[in-house]
């Protein structure tokens, strides 16, 4: 008998007729011989439209109310579906992320998990009962709920599946696992049976939203090896575990996000002097800066708008702090291509400069990391973007491939 952590994202619980097919996938596991906890996300849209109801009322909403609210969308699917895993004949309880013992920091809207303290979910397992965990949530140190950032419940599945030493940890979405690119973006996007946790890593921080970055890189520091899945068909999936990596620099995939704020620094004396107090007043919320640091001239900061709870306030209040000695920008996406020692290569930078020029698309300026290379670009250009880099470091070699 194995142990099995299957998570169900918001687009595979999105109504009622989809939560039955997740009751049943999850039911056919246990009667195959598992042991199962389900972890499971709100339905749909749900977090969309709570989060829009609370800017309706509040014009900056009290984090703390936020996570109150934000917990609830998850606490309806974990209720629904144990009502539905219970309809087909198996016994089962739902639990809160608080109640299945998830300790996270004490940061609302952007908590990170720091302990999961399994008993109650192994008791439950115990008495032959199919667990479902509410996603996306845990509890801090003063015994307050918080929530996990966007796309959170990810990582209550891996750090679940770690808490409890699971055989197996699977993530169910939409799509058959990890592709090349956003298949809804890139229709010529395809698949990866395997990858390893430093690409993923880099793929979901560039935003490749399948996985969640920070879920990765726990499955990653605890060895949780994690398989991506589609929930509506019996497709393998994406494995995303340690593997031998090549020294050559080749671009597996690329990744955007289609909004971003971009806060640069512009000049010695304000690098010097201001670079690391910016960086703080952005990462005081537990939010995610892709920072190229200080090279002494100039310093750049990227920063995913869905880590942000609301962005007029966000970018005017670092304006308000810093005046016109920083320019923060809000209308850029970013477009990435990632891959091993990628951004080490200076020959990869040049063909995706010259394969967006090519399609008509500005760069604004570009940015390299050790395995992956950014390119800011107009927001309304970056589906465009994504297609002219997948065509010249994906397309061609998977042609050159089949001639050969
Ligand atoms: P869930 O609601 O199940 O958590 P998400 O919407 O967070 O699902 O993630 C699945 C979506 O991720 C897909 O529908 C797809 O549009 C998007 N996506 C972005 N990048 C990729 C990629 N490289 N491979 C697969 N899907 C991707
Ligand atoms: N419901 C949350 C969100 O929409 C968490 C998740 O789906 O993982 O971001
Ligand atoms: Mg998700």
């Amino acid at each position: 008998m194995s142990l099995i952590v299957q998570k169900f994202g918001g687009s595979s619980v999105a109504d009622e007729d989809k939560m039955r097919h997740v009751a049943q996938r999850i039911v056919e596991t246990r009667r195959a011989g598992h042991q199962v906890v389900a972890v499971v996300s709100a339905m749909g849209k749900t977090t969309n439209n709570l989060l829009n109801m609370a800017r309706d009322l509040a014009k900056d909403p009290s984090r703390r109310e936020l996570d109150m609210l934000l917990a609830c969308g998850e606490r309806i699917s974990m209720s629904l579906l144990s009502m539905a895993i219970q309809e087909l004949g198996e016994d089962c309880i739902s639990l809160t992320g608080p109640q299945s013992g998830i300790r996270t920091t004490d940061n609302h809207f952007n908590a990170r998990i720091t302990d999961v303290k399994a008993g109650r979910v192994e008791r439950e397992l115990e008495r032959g009962r199919i667990v479902v965990v509410a996603g996306y949530q845990g509890m801090n140190s003063r015994g307050e709920v918080t929530t996990l950032g966007r796309g959170g419940s990810d990582t209550t599945a891996v750090a679940v599946a770690a808490g409890v030493n699971a055989d197996r940890c699977e993530i169910y979405s939409d799509v058959d696992g990890v592709y090349t690119a956003d298949p809804r973006i890139v229709e010529t996007a395809r698949p990866m049976p395997e990858i390893s946790y430093v690409e993923m890593t880099e793929l979901a921080h560039h935003g490749a939203s399948v996985l969640n970055p920070r879920a990765v890189e726990y499955a990653w520091r605890r060895d949780v090896e994690v398989r991506a899945r589609c929930t509506f068909n019996d497709a393998p999936g994406t494995i995303i575990h340690e593997r031998e990596a090549g020294d050559e620099a080749k671009v597996l995939g690329v990744a955007c996000h289609k909004e971003l704020i971009w806060v640069s620094l512009r000049g010695k004396d304000r690098v010097a002097g201001l670079g690391d107090k910016v960086l703080k007043a952005i990462e005081k919320n537990d939010i995610f800066v892709d920072d190229t640091g200080d090279d002494g001239e100039r310093r750049d900061m990227l920063i995913a708008t869905e880590d942000i709870a609301n962005l007029d306030i966000f970018a005017d209040g670092l304006r308000d702090q810093f005046d016109d000695r920083i320019s923060v920008s809000t209308d850029l996406g970013s477009v990435s291509a990632v891959g091993l020692h990628t951004g080490e290569d200076p020959d990869i930078l040049r063909k995706a400069e010259a394969a967006l020029e090519r399609a008509g698309v500005g760069v604004r300026i570009s940015f390299t990391r050790e395995h992956s290379l950014t390119c800011l670009v107009e927001a309304a250009q970056v589906g465009d973007a994504m297609r002219a880099l997948h065509a010249v470091f994906l397309e061609d070699a998977k042609q050159a491939r089949e001639v050969a």
